[in-house]
């Protein structure tokens, strides 16, 4: 029997991820291009029924592309198969509000974004041209990581700067991560066995990137990423929060603002503190052998997080469930341990030998705490149905 098959892209500056989907959301096969447009670029494809992968020479993402496309038609015959490709988008301002099929409007609106993103935006887009330059007839669909915060109230996305600021250039709070906050609110609604539209969750998606989210009646209504994504929490590499009095400070020191984004986008977060890597799992590693500032990278990350959940809880009437999502999420049974230490005062607590033996999509609370949840996030999923949602026909 041939199965109907959806691709989804990830497109971004350096890099390109894809994964290959069945219409009943069995992944095939996934793949990631690294350190594009440079001498050490490199492409893995994995093929997942076989269990096992195959390393690929590229260049840039056209040549990656092409070499994908040439490799899934030789093992899932996509020229057949493929019915519809779904790309992640980074930003979509407040135009977008959901998922849509890609047109000529869609993408000048894209475009039209591009200053809110503009090192993510352009290779998105690129990723678009490519895919409909070797299947022009194939319908396209873009999933926006702000689109699911659109439903914030202006109290909740609007800076305390001049108001003109907002009204003018569009600045304003959008947040991001919303594919993952979106999945893991329709898990947890079947999890509790609710309807979507009367779930109250916090959820705390906690990767290389990361940010927590208030969802009301299923939809968002606050979150902890504003106009990038690098407000907020403690991340890898991402200073999260910072004074912005810090910005005039540096530059008196002789900064340039091109050494003050690098500083708090990349040099920052975990890695900046610990001074050894922005990986969770080395941190949490080298603190158990008595390194001090990777155990002072984890106190941080955990108290910042900590105050942020406490302050999503401001725009619920109820709170149905905390979730942990994201790589550090679901699997660092520690940072959920310290983090919810801080939040005895509002009623959560953990009971140990759940999180240490943890199975995914179970509680973790204690009998006398609100209900706490690990609910594994799949973005690409949730792009797949968004894409078989959109595209003309049923499947
Ligand atoms: P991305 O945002 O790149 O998709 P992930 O969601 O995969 O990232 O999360 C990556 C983070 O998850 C890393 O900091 C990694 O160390 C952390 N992580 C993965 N497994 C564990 C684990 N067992 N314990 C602690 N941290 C983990």
């Amino acid at each position: 029997m041939t199965q109907k098959l959806i691709l989804v892209i990830n497109c971004g500056s350096s890099s390109l991820k894809f994964a290959l989907y069945t219409t009943q959301l069995t992944l095939l096969s996934e793949g990631l291009a690294e350190s594009l447009n440079s001498t050490n670029a490199k492409l893995k494809i994995d093929f997942c029924a076989e269990k096992r992968s195959e390393d690929f020479a590229t260049n840039d993402h056209k040549s990656a592309i092409k070499v994908i496309i040439s490799t899934l038609q030789k093992h899932f015959n996509l020229d057949t198969n493929l019915i519809g490709i779904g790309h992640r988008i980074v930003h979509g301002g407040d135009k977008f509000k959901q998922s849509t099929l890609i047109d000529q409007q869609t993408k000048a609106e894209i475009e039209r974004c591009t200053p809110l993103a503009p090192l993510h935006n352009p290779a998105n887009l690129l990723g678009i041209k490519i895919l409909s330059e070797q299947y022009p007839d194939l319908s396209q669909v873009a999933v926006f990581d702000t689109s699911f915060h659109q439903t914030m109230p202006p109290h909740a996305f609007t800076y305390a700067i001049p108001y003109c600021y907002y009204e003018l250039d569009s600045i304003r709070r959008y947040g991001f991560h919303g594919t993952s906050h979106r999945y893991v609110s329709h898990q947890a609604s079947k999890l509790l066995n609710k309807k979507h539209n009367e779930i109250s969750l916090v959820v705390a998606h906690l990767g290389n990137g990361a940010s927590v989210a208030s969802i009301s009646n299923g939809k968002s209504v606050d979150t902890s990423m504003g106009l990038t994504p690098l407000e907020g929490l403690v991340m890898g590499t991402r200073s999260g929060d910072v004074d912005p009095g810090l910005y005039d400070y540096l530059t008196s020191k002789g900064l340039s603002s091109e050494d003050i984004s690098r500083m708090l986008n990349k040099e920052s977060g975990l890695l900046g503190i610990s001074g050894v890597s922005n990986d969770m799992r080395t941190l949490c590693n080298q603190a158990n052998q008595g390194h001090k500032r990777c155990q002072l990278a984890i106190d941080i990350f955990c108290f910042r997080l900590a105050k942020y959940i406490a302050a999503m809880m401001v725009s619920l009437q109820r709170l149905d469930a905390l979730i942990f999502t994201g790589g550090i999420g679901e699997n660092s049974a520690l940072v959920r341990t310290q983090t919810i230490k801080h939040l005895t005062i509002l009623g959560f607590s953990i009971d140990e030998a759940l999180n240490n033996t943890l199975c995914h999509n179970q509680t973790i609370h204690s009998t006398r705490s609100r209900p706490i949840f690990v609910i594994p996030t799949d973005e690409e999923v949730m792009i797949v149905q968004d894409t078989l949602a959109l595209i003309p026909g049923k499947f």
